[in-house]
């Protein structure tokens, strides 16, 4: 059987004329491929995120597939159960976020504070304070508990400023990445909000799966990440869980949020009933999946047990060179690790040094006098200590600060291989 092709005809009077070669105001400019300008080498990114990758996020990540087909949905709904486990938490409303982790911080505060709604923030740095920024400007009448730099809240003061305030929203962050605070009173001032009438919202974007979170034991209202950091995913998709209570609130809430892409009661068409909202990050929600599953594979218990054990080691070896940890023990956080910068160099001295000569990437910290070292999914390697450890040592040397390089490497083998002594056969 022959088709025949039949167009309609136009009189080629109507047919509109354009020049095929215009001069365009703008020139097609002359640019480098990447493979010019990434380093032959990849620099070990061992700062405060985005971490490295497993190779099966990474083969994940190249990959597009129909965003409102079967696949995904079964995608989708992997994602939702494995996040449950991560979050440790059966509530159903777990979404995902195309964005950074602020993107879900910007989906949990717009969804549940608007104009007038009264919210606490515990304030120990700078992601803490960018909540209460978004709680602003949501219109949110937001009070701000003030914690030194360096420590946490204490309980009575949380307590004293629920009983002045009497928020409806408390913001806290579980591991404060700025100044690498560990919120460790996170359980207990939780119930203190919960029995004050509060719903709370936590920033868990660098601590998520390094360390415990236990949503629906410790009675959170929502909790976000990202996926860059503990989860050693790709930037730029991240998680946001709520309880009942919260959406209920997002539920009822009278006016539309003004955010219409993080719009939880948009975004539920996708991630709850394999409909349409916007494109989803295909590519970057399967990666995301595949970072759960080995978050999944390891379990819970023995991947914070390696975190745990990781950072450690890194502090006592930071620690064994002659070098100053930024914070306290009592909270000090280990997903990421504060370093105070010798006298007479600046962070960016440190960072350009040690990411041109050995390839590690650290970061400095909006303005503190510290560098940052990661302990976050994939960081967290023996080899990669080692490398980092070595390359942080030979930095300091070389930027003539008197540093005992070979007490530090010592100090964190001993503390890898659980303080013995290596025994000689
Ligand atoms: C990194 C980080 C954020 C911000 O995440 P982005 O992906 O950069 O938006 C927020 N809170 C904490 C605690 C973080 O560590």
């Amino acid at each position: 059987m022959r088709y025949s092709l039949k167009f309609p005809t136009l009189p080629i009077s109507s047919v509109p004329t354009m020049p095929l070669t215009p001069s365009f105001s703008v020139p097609c400019p002359d640019v480098e491929s990447l493979d010019a300008i990434l380093p032959e080498e990849p620099l070990l990114m061992m700062g405060a995120g985005p971490v490295p990758i497993p190779a099966a996020v990474a083969k994940a990540n190249t990959i597009v597939i129909n965003h409102l087909g079967g696949t995904m949905a079964k995608v989708v709904g992997q994602v939702k159960t494995m996040a449950r486990y991560v979050f440790q938490t059966n509530s159903k409303w777990v979404l995902g976020v195309a964005g950074p982790g602020s993107a879900a911080m910007e989906m949990a505060i717009s969804n549940l504070a608007w104009s007038g709604t009264r919210v606490l923030s515990i304030k120990n740095g700078f992601f803490s304070e960018r909540m209460a920024e978004m709680g602003r400007r949501v219109g949110a009448d937001v009070s701000i508990l003030d914690v030194e730099d360096r420590a946490v809240a204490s309980l009575e003061t949380v307590e004293a400023a629920l009983r002045r305030v009497r928020p409806e929203i408390v913001t806290i962050v579980q591991g404060e990445t700025s100044n690498t605070v560990w919120n460790h009173h996170l359980k207990d001032i939780a119930a203190l909000a919960k029995a004050a009438g509060a719903l709370v919202i936590v920033d868990a974007v660098c601590t998520l799966s390094t360390m415990p979170l236990e949503m629906d034991a410790w009675g959170i209202d929502a909790v976000i990440t990202g996926g860059q950091k503990g989860l050693s995913s790709i930037p730029g998709v991240s998680l946001v869980a709520f309880s009942e209570a919260a959406w209920e609130r997002v539920k009822h809430r009278e006016q539309p949020n003004a955010h219409w892409c993080l719009d939880a009661s948009l975004a539920e068409n996708f991630w709850h009933n394999a409909g349409y909202h916007y494109t989803a990050p295909v590519s970057g929600v399967l990666a995301l999946h595949e970072a759960l599953r080995l978050v999944c594979a390891e379990t819970l218990e023995k991947r914070f047990a390696r975190h745990l054990k990781c950072s450690v080691a890194l502090q006592e070896g930071i620690t064994a060179l002659g070098l100053t940890l930024y914070t306290p023990q009592a909270c000090r956080l280990n997903s990421v690790v504060g370093i105070e910068a010798p006298q007479g160099l600046s962070p960016g001295d440190i960072c350009g040094h040690i990411s041109r000569q050995h390839q590690v990437e650290i970061s400095g910290s909006f303005g503190l006098p510290i560098v940052r070292i990661g302990q976050m999914g994939e960081q967290c390697r023996e080899h990669n200590l080692f490398r980092t450890l070595h390359a942080l040592g030979r930095t300091m040397v070389d930027l003539g600060v008197a540093v005992d390089l070979p007490a530090g490497v010592a100090a964190l083998e001993k503390s890898l291989s659980g303080g013995a002594r290596p025994s000689v056969r």
